[in-house]
């Protein structure tokens, strides 16, 4: 990304942590949102991705899959290099439910090694797999001491469902959408990469600005917070 819209990024985030919308004090006031790829990094899929974003100088969060970073290094740090946040989505997608304690413990540990030993930075965020967040999982969370980002309101796109069509992937992320919500994509869903600008479009009319996991957090809870 270049200089210019790095600083473009961070005059939209100076404007999202203050609660305000471009131009007038008046202006009705920003919805902070932020959107959330899951299940990456491919590099078929992220590459075009990233260029969308780029253009519509967007930060967001990408969910990454511990065995597919392996696979793809160079994806991983791509994201970062373009500005995004990295969250911990599990070594292999499994269901929790499906795993022993300390099966579900290396899910969480291995892909938070392996993400931060292949970036260099370890992932502040566990997003977890399916949603699916219980008392096991969140004791395993623990021990490996990050913390599951727990949205205030999450849209769920469904772009995960092939059945589901693009009008209706566009319908669902821009409907009901509010201050705090996390609006959940994949990446490797390719009607969602078509529509992006589109969502994106739709979502600035009603006042939304887009900040990464950590960014919305900060601007939701402040910074003084873990
Ligand atoms: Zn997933």
């Amino acid at each position: 990304m270049s200089r210019s819209a790095k600083s473009c990024l961070l005059m939209m985030t100076m404007t999202a942590l203050l609660g305000l919308g471009p131009g007038s004090a008046r202006a009705e006031p920003v919805k902070r949102v932020a959107l959330v790829f899951d299940d990456g990094p491919r590099p078929a899929d992220v590459e075009p991705l990233l260029a969308v974003l780029a253009r519509e100088q967007v930060a967001v969060t990408f969910s990454l899959v511990g065995a597919r970073v392996d696979e793809n290094p160079g994806a991983a740090r791509t994201i970062l290099a373009a500005g995004h946040e990295i969250a911990n989505h599990s070594q292999t997608h499994a269901h929790p439910h499906e795993l022993a304690d300390a099966a579900l413990d290396r899910e969480v540990s291995a892909a938070q090694e392996k993400i931060a030993a292949v970036t260099g930075r370890a992932p502040r965020w566990y997003w977890p797999p399916f949603i699916e967040v219980d008392d096991r999982v969140r004791a395993a969370v623990a021990r490996a001491k990050l913390m599951i980002y727990t949205p205030r309101h999450l849209v769920v796109s469904l772009d995960y469902d092939r059945t589901v069509p693009a009008a209706e992937i566009f319908r669902r992320a821009t409907t009901d959408v509010s201050d705090g919500s996390v609006i959940l994509f994949h990446e490797w869903r390719e009607e969602t990469r078509q529509q992006l600008p589109a969502i994106l479009a739709e979502l600035r009319r009603q006042h939304c600005v887009f900040l990464t996991f950590s960014g919305l957090h900060t601007a939701l809870e402040g910074p003084s917070r873990p």
